[in-house]
Formats: C-alpha cells, structure tokens, sequence
C-alpha cells in the first residue's frame, strides 16, 4: 500500500493543459523550415544562408505568427523569450488535490464527532443538497447523482448510521473530484412489504433525471471508495464500480457480478428500461440488471481500474424484512421476457415526501406493493 501511495500521488500532480506544454523542438525546427522554403521560394537567398547557420531553439511561440515572421528577426537569432505563465483554462472542471490512498475506518464511537467536522469543512460548498463547482464547465457526463436505496427499520438506526459515514467519506472525495453532484436518499416508507432496493433506484433515476441529472450512481450505502482516484461519472457505456470489495478480499466473487455500484448515463439506463420493479426481498435484482445492460442492450461488462477502485463495506447483517426472495432465480431466467414491460415504463409510486438537506436530498416513497405485476407474467406463463 505505501509503494503504491507514493506511485499514485506522483500521478496526482497536476498535469498541465497541452497547450501550455513546451513545443517539441523538433516541430518547431520543421515548421520554421516550411516557413523558410516559402521564403527561399520567394527568392530570399541571402535569408536561407542566415539561417541555416543559425540554431533551430526559437520556441513555437515565436515561429507560430509565420505571417509576420521578419526575416531580418530570425538572422539575428534573438535571446528566447520566456513565454508568461497563462492562467489555468477553466473551459472544464478538472479534480482539485486528489489524494490517492484513504484510510476508511466506520468507528461508530467516533461518528458524531466526525460527522460535525465535516457539516463544518463542507458546509459551504453545497446548497439544498447540491454540490457545484466554482469557475469551470461541467461536462454533461459529469452532472452526477447519486442514488442510495434505503429503509432504516432497526432499533439502533445502524443503517442511517451507514449513511452518515458514507456521507463523511464521499462527500470530500467527491468535493475533490470537483463535479456537480447530488446524492438522493430514496427511502422506502415504513411498511410491512419487503424492501426492493431496484424499484427505489430506478425511482431515485427518474425524479434525478426530472432535475436535470445525466449520470446515475445506483449506490449501496455501505460501500465507500478506498481511494479518491477512483473518479465518479459515466461514459456512454455503463459501468459496474464495486467490483473489488475487501469483504471478497478484492477479488470479484464471480465475473458477472454487478451488484453494489453501477454507473449509466441517462440514455443508456433508459435503453434498458432501467432496473426490474418486481424483486421484492434480497438479491437477485442486480444480476437482472446485468442481462439487460449486457446480453439485452449489447453493452460491454466495463469496470474502473481494479488498482484504484477497491472499495470497504461497512459489516452489517440482513435485516428481517429484507429476507432472500424465494422468487429470485425464476425471475432472473425469464429476464428477457419481462425486462419490455417491467421497469422504468411500469414505474408506479407514491410520492410521500421530499425535501433537501444540507448534503443530501431525501425522498421518501410508498412502492405499491399490492400493485405489483403478477408473477406468472413476469415468468411468462
Ligand atoms: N438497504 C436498506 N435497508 C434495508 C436493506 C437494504 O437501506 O433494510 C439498502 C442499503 O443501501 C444497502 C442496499 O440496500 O446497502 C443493499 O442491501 P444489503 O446491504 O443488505 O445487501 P448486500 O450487502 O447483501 O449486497
Ligand atoms: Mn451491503
């Protein structure tokens, strides 16, 4: 870990534009020399000798203007100029002093404290739950929001616990990487049907798409980036992040695994008609979401670089209304035949609650779990 920290902090260093690059001499050479030929061309012998003992070192800067290029300036060789420093192009936003490696610990003792000094550090660079970048543009791919399916039914409040310490690391990573952000707390109201992490995600997508989000983090809220190189936005083909877990000691349990984080822009989550609606209960809905992204919609199964994207889950137990659903496998083999009608063109809600919070909005919805879609026509029978 200290060999690659120190390998991943030289990355860091902030790299400078190309155009403020020095220009290869060599360009420089053979540029001047087109120029030159033009020049000989147009008959200026006495100039070709000047400069052919002369030293190619003039900077691009000082050959570009091939216009006004005074022959005169060129014989003389003049003392380089250094060009002055320009002020960094803020056309587009660029992360802000990443530090490589982070030390995660979820010390419940030490969460109150914690949480206060980053409500402190933080405060200011964040209105109604929303994080904007100062002074640059933000690319489309880089409007992000970020979705965490949530019910805390415990007596010790263990998963608002998870929250709050996912929202003490992520909240200066995020800051960091300097894009716009949001971060949507979809709670499934208090209720006796099971939880369905998939239908409150693709519910998290839809008001976060109404708010003018183009990239979506589909985000358990007990996983948290070991390393701020690990940079949060879409590209046009999704991505799974939470491949590499220390709770599978980093290693991806089976090739296909896509639960945890998934990253889609808008387009390509509604290509697939976003997650199922109808896993009631743990597991199964990831993997669903898979086989529509990968064998449905012929997307390639990509993930981040394994070195910098390792994440730490919290340790937790499964809560009892979230216990495995019984339906799961038949539901995931007849992928194909509900994935056209159960999703984001089946979204059917209620709407109980929502209000912005200092770095996060929080939303809270009844899911209708008596209007589900009957079974056998999930399986297709
Ligand atoms: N979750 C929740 N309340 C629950 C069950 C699950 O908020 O009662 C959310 C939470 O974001 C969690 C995610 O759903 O990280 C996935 O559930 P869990 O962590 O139990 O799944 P596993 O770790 O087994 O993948
Ligand atoms: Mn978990």
């Amino acid at each position: 870990m200290a060999r690659e920290k120190n390998e991943m902090t030289q990355a860091l260093l902030p790299k400078e534009k190309t155009s403020h690059e020095e220009e290869d001499p060599y360009i420089s050479c053979s540029f001047r020399n087109t120029v030159l030929f033009a020049i000989v061309m147009l008959g200026g012998l006495l100039y070709l000798q000047a400069m052919s003992t002369s030293e190619c070192s003039l900077s691009i800067s000082l050959v570009a203007p091939a216009f006004g290029y005074e022959s005169q300036e060129v014989a003389e060789t003049p003392e380089p100029e250094i060009p002055e420093p320009e002020e960094p192009a803020q056309d587009f936003c660029a992360p802000k002093g990443l530090v490589g490696p982070l030390a995660i610990d979820f010390d419940m003792d030490k969460l109150e404290e914690r949480f206060q000094e980053l409500s402190e550090s933080n405060k200011d660079f964040f209105e109604n739950g929303e994080h904007t970048p100062e002074n640059c543009q933000v690319q489309k791919l880089k409007n992000i929001a970020i979705i965490i399916p949530f019910r805390d039914m415990t007596k010790d409040l263990f998963r608002t616990k998870q929250f709050l310490y996912f929202l003490y690391y992520m909240i200066p990573i995020l800051h960091r990487q300097n894009n716009h952000f949001s971060v949507y707390l979809v709670n499934q109201v208090h209720d006796d049907s099971p939880f369905n992490r998939a239908k409150l995600l693709n519910i998290g997508f839809e008001i976060a798409k109404k708010d003018g989000f183009d990239c979506f983090f589909f985000h358990d809220v007990d996983l948290v980036p070991e390393n701020d190189q690990n940079i949060y936005e879409c590209f046009d083909n999704p991505r799974h992040y939470s491949g590499f877990i220390d709770k599978f000691n980093y290693n991806l349990p089976y090739n296909s695994i896509f639960g945890g984080i998934t990253a889609y822009s808008a387009e390509a989550f509604d290509k697939i008609n976003g997650y199922s609606n109808e896993y009631w209960g743990w597991g199964g809905e990831d993997d669903d979401l898979e086989r529509r992204t990968i064998a449905g919609a012929k997307y390639k199964l990509l993930r981040p670089e394994a070195g910098k994207s390792h994440y730490k889950m919290i340790k937790h137990g499964h809560e009892t209304s979230n216990k495995p659903n019984p339906n799961r496998q038949k539901l995931l083999k007849a992928w194909n035949n509900h994935a056209k009608f159960d999703g984001l063109n089946s979204l059917n809600y209620e709407l109980i609650e929502r209000s912005n919070d200092l770095f996060f909005k929080n939303i809270t919805v009844d899911l209708k779990y008596s209007e589900r879609i009957p079974l056998e026509k999930l399986l297709g029978g």
